[in-house]
């Protein structure tokens, strides 16, 4: 008996409206969050293997509660993809980065920039004007851009994004493939468009000192992304031997709370001791 009450109280129906009511909140709270600019810039610091000071970052968004909770973007991008809200938030990204990238003096202004897109806006045509317009408005150089996308940005219009991804690379922005190797079809992409750098996914990554097969896969894509000319960024970097272990298989680039944490973009912008890749 005890066990049919519980079949009856997991019912997955009931869980899938639960999930779904709790969706429809948190979209609604995004778009509050949008209007009362509680959407903010934090940033992780991605470095050179063969010289660490070289210095370049990835911004990702952050949403502040009401009360200043900071909230992850695993817990409303999914919601924002599904409510159609992670075009605007993609657009606030690009707009409020280069803000701060414009009004920031010296070196700063080089420091190669990662902008994650979403399959909303590579499938939107009017999204590369806005990058364009931005640019304009803020002057800051659009080679310091590079575009991150995804697998599953890419899935659903190959003939739009590799339009949207071959007029950001002819403005000079660069591309990359993010979480590289964790879908079934990541090889296949590189295929279709140019690539300037592949970011190796972290589940590889995070195990290969303990890994064997983690370790033959990192080194393969590796290997890969060299003969088509790519660098590579290792992601979740998370202990000194796997930073020795990627350095030594020339990897170009490291990420991960090993190197840094992401912290809020303007905290980085202040640390002059950041420096631009010769
Ligand atoms: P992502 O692009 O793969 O970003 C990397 C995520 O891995 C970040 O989580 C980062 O904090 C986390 N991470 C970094 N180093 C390590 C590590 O060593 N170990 C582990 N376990 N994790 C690490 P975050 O900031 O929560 O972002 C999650 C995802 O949300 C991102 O995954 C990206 O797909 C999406 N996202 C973030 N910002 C934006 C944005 O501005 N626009 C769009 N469209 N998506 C965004
Ligand atoms: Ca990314
Ligand atoms: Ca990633
Ligand atoms: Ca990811």
């Amino acid at each position: 008996m005890a066990g049919r009450n519980r079949v009856s109280l997991y019912r997955p129906e009931q869980s899938e409206a639960v999930d779904r009511h709790r969706e429809i909140a948190v979209a609604a709270g995004i778009k509050l969050a949008i209007e009362e600019g509680r959407l903010r810039l934090f940033a992780q610091r991605i470095v050179a293997c063969a010289d660490p000071t070289q210095q370049r970052c990835e911004i990702l968004v952050r949403m502040v509660d009401r009360d200043g909770t900071i909230i992850p973007p695993s817990v409303f991008i999914p919601a924002a993809e599904r409510y159609d809200l992670i075009g605007a938030i993609d657009r606030w990204v690009v707009q409020e980065a280069l803000t701060m990238i414009g009004r920031a003096g010296g070196l700063d202004r080089h420091t190669p920039i990662h902008l994650n897109l979403s399959a909303a806006s590579i499938g939107d045509a009017s999204f590369v004007a806005h990058v364009l317009e931005v640019l304009e408005d803020t002057g800051v150089a659009p080679e310091i851009l590079v575009f991150e996308i995804t697998e599953t940005a890419l899935v659903s219009n190959m003939a739009v994004a590799a339009t949207t991804v071959g007029r950001l690379r002819e403005m000079g922005c660069q591309i990359a493939l993010d979480d590289f190797g964790a879908g079934l079809s990541s090889f296949n992409y590189l295929r279709q468009f140019p690539v300037d750098i592949v970011k190796i996914d972290g589940s590889f990554v995070h195990n290969m000192t303990r890994n064997a097969v983690d370790r033959y896969i990192v080194k393969s894509i590796h290997q890969i992304a060299q003969e088509l000319g790519a660098q590579t960024v290792a992601e979740f970097v998370e202990d000194q031997a796997t930073f020795e272990l990627i350095s030594s298989m020339g990897i170009t680039f490291a990420q991960g709370y090993l190197i840094h944490r992401p912290e809020p973009f303007d905290e980085i912008m202040a640390d002059h001791e950041i420096r631009a890749e010769a």
